[in-house]
Formats: C-alpha cells, structure tokens, sequence
C-alpha cells in the first residue's frame, strides 16, 4: 500500500473508515430499531396471470430511520446478519406477517398464504421448526396459509440440516425456493427436499425479451418444475412483453412491478375489499 505514495495510503484509508463509521452507525440504530418500532412489512403479490387473481401475497421487511428515511433490506438484513440481530428480526416478521394474513382471513380476505423469507442464520437456531408452528398457533394462521422462502445456497451450506425442512412440511408449512437460477448447484437436491414451489430469479427474466438464452432457461426451468409437479412462479415481470412470453412458456404465476409493487398493509386492504371495476 505505501508504494502508493502517501496520499494513495490516505485516500483509501479514509474511504474505508467512512464506510466502516456508516456501518457501524447502521449497525447501532439498527439494535435501537425494535425499541422503536421501525420495522414494517410491506406485501407484493402474487397473480394468476389468466384471471389477475391474487394466489399468494409475499412479505418484505421495509426500515423506517428515524432520518435515513426507508433503508432497504438489501442494506440492512447482511448487517442484522452479521450481529445476530436477525434471530429477533426474523422472529418480528413471521409473526407480524402471520398476525397479519390471519387478521385479512378473519375479515374477509381472500384465503391466499403468505410467504416469508428466511435467512441462512436462522436455520442455525435450535427448534427453528417448533418456533415457527408456536407462531402459528399463537396467531391462529393454519399452517397450510404460510409459505417460507428459502434459497439455493442455503441448501449448500452443510450447517443447515434439512430435517427442519422435512418437520415444517409435515406440519403443513409450504416451502419455496427463491431466487431459483443462481446457486450454482447442483439440482440433485430437488429430489429430496421437500419443496413446493420454484421462483424464477428475476435476472432471468430482465432480458427476456432480447435474449434468447434467457428465454430458453426459463422455458425449461419451467418445464422441469412441471416434471418434478413443483408450482413456478415468474419474479420482477415489469413488462407486457415480458408477461407474454412467460405465458408463451406456459408460467401464469407472476410476481412483479407490471401487477404491482410491494404495498404497505393499508394498501393491500384497498386490493382485497373495494369492489374490483372489471
Ligand atoms: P427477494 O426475496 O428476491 O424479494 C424480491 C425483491 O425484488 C424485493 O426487493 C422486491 O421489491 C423486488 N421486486 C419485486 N418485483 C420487482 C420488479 O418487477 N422489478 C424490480 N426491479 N424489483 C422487483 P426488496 O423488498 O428490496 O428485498 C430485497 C431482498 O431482501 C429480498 O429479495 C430478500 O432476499 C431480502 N428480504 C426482504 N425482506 C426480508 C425478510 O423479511 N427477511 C429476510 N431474511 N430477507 C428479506
Ligand atoms: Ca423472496
Ligand atoms: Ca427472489
Ligand atoms: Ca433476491
């Protein structure tokens, strides 16, 4: 690094402690967040494409800072991960999101599940699955009306014992694999593990229209989540054109801005209880 001459040193050095000072300032408010109440879900859902029914309705944690405004989960779940905070994080969301799908089905909302995303770092939390079915009996949710999200690469860890996997289905849980694609696995554990459902990342999906190899991944991800009798589910479709080709490739379960964006609570009730004008 000195060869770099003195300022060379000095410019990186302080690059970093900036961005070393903003973690760590993230990370501190991030402890005060549940004190204060900061977390929110937002929901985006999931649509039927042939009759633009709602099938299924994904959480997403939002951060509202008290002065940073909303920060994005992208920010702060590997900074929840990296200090632990994500066992209570993780805790807050299935149970808001429980509470809350249980709330709309008492009401008079559609009988669709909720899906939740799961870190890596909560596989490793003894009695994950009894946790989870307490939350369900503690909110009322059954367990049929809540999806957990989980990805590839967690299934590559070793730690991660897939016996929680197998217990969670066979209290009725539903299980997804999220961010399907991008794993670089191999698919032989699509054959032993208990998994519903297949979401198409959406990386796959961006260029679909002007790429032909991208067309033809999804075409037979498709396919295959046909074979294996797993629901498919298309994410980030923002296009008519994009939707149509997915259609082409016989994917009606679309997830994306092109229906909608996730939506606080408040917003989704809107969705569920006016009369929809067709
Ligand atoms: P994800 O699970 O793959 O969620 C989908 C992300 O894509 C969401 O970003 C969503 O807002 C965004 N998205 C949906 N449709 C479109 C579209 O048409 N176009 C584009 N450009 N984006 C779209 P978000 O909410 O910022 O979440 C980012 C990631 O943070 C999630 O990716 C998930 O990995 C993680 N995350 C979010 N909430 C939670 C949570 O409660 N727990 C955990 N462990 N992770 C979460
Ligand atoms: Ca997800
Ligand atoms: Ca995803
Ligand atoms: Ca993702």
């Amino acid at each position: 690094v000195k060869k770099n001459g003195k300022n060379g040193y000095r410019l990186y050095s302080r690059e970093l402690n900036e961005q070393l000072r903003e973690k760590m300032e993230l990370e501190a408010d991030l402890r005060r967040a549940f004190e204060r109440e900061e977390f929110m879900l937002c929901y985006q859902p999931q649509i039927r494409s042939s009759d633009s029914k709602m099938i299924g309705i994904e959480a997403l944690v939002r951060w509202k800072h008290a002065t940073r405004g909303i920060v994005s989960p992208g920010v702060f779940i590997p900074i929840a991960e990296e200090t632990g905070l994500i066992h209570e994080l993780g805790s807050w969301v299935l149970r808001e999101a429980c509470r809350q799908m249980k709330e709309w089905h008492t009401a008079g909302g559609p009988l669709i599940p909720v899906s939740v995303n799961l870190s890596s770092q909560q596989f490793h939390q003894e009695n994950l699955a009894e946790f989870i079915i307490s939350i369900l009996d503690e909110t009322g949710l059954p367990p049929q009306y809540l999806e957990l999200e989980i990805t590839e690469s967690m299934m590559m860890d070793p730690t991660v014992s897939t016996g929680i996997l197998h217990s969670l289905t066979e209290h009725g849980i539903r299980i997804s694999l999220d961010d399907f694609g991008t794993g670089y696995s191999s698919l032989s554990y699509l054959k032993h593990l208990p998994i519903q459902k297949l979401k198409i990342d959406r990386s796959f999906i961006r260029d679909i229209a002007s790429n032909a190899n991208d067309k033809a991944i999804v075409a037979t991800i498709i396919a295959m989540a046909q074979h294996l009798n797993m629901d498919v589910v298309a994410e980030g479709i923002e296009t008519q054109e994009q939707l149509d080709i997915l259609t082409e490739s016989d994917c009606r379960k679309i997830q994306g801005y092109f229906y909608s964006r996730p939506l606080p609570a408040w917003d989704v009730e809107q969705g569920f209880f006016v009369p929809q004008r067709e």
